[in-house]
């Protein structure tokens, strides 16, 4: 996936972006970069942060960074900020999203025979050298940044840093969230707004779909606006955004403590407990818990002290293995109970499996699971963040396939509605799969419900296949 930040201050920002983008390390896990700008130019910094945190990676470097604006990412591919100099002048740049259609591009590209690329990272093209080649086809900013957002397929936001300020760019129909704060001689721009209170900014704008800003340290100034349709993410709330974090003014924990308080609400299993698998689950089991009025608790705690982040590494058995290693079961909450997980969703299902049976081995008399979104059947292809999940391998679809009997040309559409036939037989599969005594997913518009904001405002794909 991956996420950015930047700030524009009468005063030296490097503090300010340096905290604010390590505020969005839960959104990238491989590439960190750093960019300011002062009167002697522009200085860059790119690390692997694969098995380091951002911080640590970018301590020392922060003492050689000095200058009044700044911008910052970090990524699950590529290197960026990049430092672009073009007809436009010299800037650097940031993205999120995903470039569906960067072979065509790229092709293209390379046709009219005036450009090349510098970045290849694993023999791909770099997307954020991708979109600044369209950039700068504009004969300005605004039109190279209008260019872009009309001809890429999939999602992109951006940032660009300039002499001039910072320019944010929304992705068209708005799939991550780019949001604008204020302080005193200083604006930010964040995609997580969890970046924002312990630096001392207050949200001021939240852009549309579509919109692009311009800002410096005292100006806000929009020139394009919002265009009329939004697709905001829904897994930001359900799972990936920060719980501290708002999307269209829209609190993570908040939606996650409803979606909880709704399963609860729809349950007829009287547990002894509720409780989650750390962290991503939590929210959601305590809204169930408060909602049920049953004791929440924790028969899994994580080991935070060496093991902080959530996504890496990127191979699969060794993401297992620490997955396994960070949880550490407490026997004496587990045994002899019946227990009620909530989990954000149920992706792959292998390493819950192995969760769940670590609960039976621990003495658990039942578990029952419930996800808080319906059971994933498609891949996501607008965001980057699922990259490494191939769509045959999510849970629901390896039930699909044995129910079918084959993998290609499923009719999947009856197993997006819940309570259909097709959908109570994937569900039971996938129960018996991973060894629950019963499990019950959210529906769909109880998600919604939950989100609060009107179905078509909201990306679904994920669940029911709709764009
Ligand atoms: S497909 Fe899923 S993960 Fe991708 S943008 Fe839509 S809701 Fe988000």
């Amino acid at each position: 996936m991956g996420g950015f930040f930047g700030v524009v201050s009468k005063s030296d920002c490097v503090n300010d972006l340096f905290f604010g983008t390590d505020y969005h390390s839960h959104m990238g896990t491989r590439r960190g970069g750093l960019a300011v700008h002062n009167a002697d130019g522009f200085t860059r910094f790119i690390h692997d942060i694969t098995n380091t945190q951002f911080r640590s990676k970018f301590e020392t470097d922060i003492t050689r960074m000095h200058g009044a604006s700044g911008i910052g990412a970090l990524s699950d591919h590529e290197d960026q900020p990049l430092i672009i100099a073009s007809h436009l002048g010299v800037y650097a740049i940031v993205t999120v999203g995903k470039v569906l259609n960067a072979e065509a591009l790229t092709q293209q590209a390379f046709h009219e025979r005036s450009v090349h690329f510098a970045e290849l990272g694993a023999n791909e093209i770099n997307s954020t050298e991708l979109v600044a080649m369209l950039i700068n086809q504009g004969a300005t900013f605004l039109e190279g940044i209008r260019l872009a957002q009309k001809t890429i397929e999939g999602s992109c936001s951006l940032l660009l840093l300039t002499q001039d300020g910072i320019y944010a760019a929304r992705d068209r129909l708005g799939r991550t969230p780019v949001i604008i704060g204020e302080k005193t001689d200083a604006h930010a721009v964040t995609l997580e707004t969890c970046a924002f209170p312990n630096l001392g900014y207050e949200v001021n704008k939240i852009l549309g779909p579509g919109e692009i800003v311009r800002f410096t340290a005292d100006s806000i100034e929009t020139i394009q606006p919002p265009g009329q349709r939004l697709q905001i993410c829904s897994f930001l709330w359900v799972y990936y955004g920060y719980p501290a974090s708002s999307y269209e003014g829209i609190n993570a924990e908040q939606v996650r403590n409803r979606c909880g308080a709704c399963l609860a609400r729809c349950d007829t299993v009287k547990p002894d407990y509720v409780a989650s698998v750390p962290d991503s689950g939590t929210g959601h089991a305590l809204g169930y818990a408060n909602a049920a009025k049953i004791p929440y608790c924790r028969p899994f705690v994580k080991y935070t002290p060496t093991w902080p982040r959530s996504f890496m590494p990127q191979d699969q058995s060794v993401r297992d293995l620490v997955a396994r290693m960070k949880l550490i079961p407490i026997k004496d909450m587990i045994q002899g109970q019946c227990l009620l997980f909530c989990e954000d969703s149920i992706v792959r299902g292998t390493q819950l499996k192995d969760t769940i049976q670590r609960l039976y081995d621990c003495g658990a008399r039942e578990v029952h699971m419930r996800p808080a979104c319906p059971p994933l059947i498609y891949g996501c292809k607008f965001l980057n963040f699922s990259r490494s999940r191939s769509e045959q391998d999510l849970a629901a679809r390896k039930a699909i396939t044995e129910l079918e009997g084959h993998a290609e040309h499923c009719e999947l559409k009856e197993y997006t509605i819940a309570d259909s036939p097709k959908y109570v037989a994937m569900v039971e599969r996938i129960r018996l799969r991973l060894g629950l005594t019963s499990l019950k997913y959210q529906t769909l518009d109880d998600l919604v419900a939950a989100i609060g904001l009107p179905k078509e405002q909201l990306c679904t794909f994920c669940w029911d296949g709709v764009e």
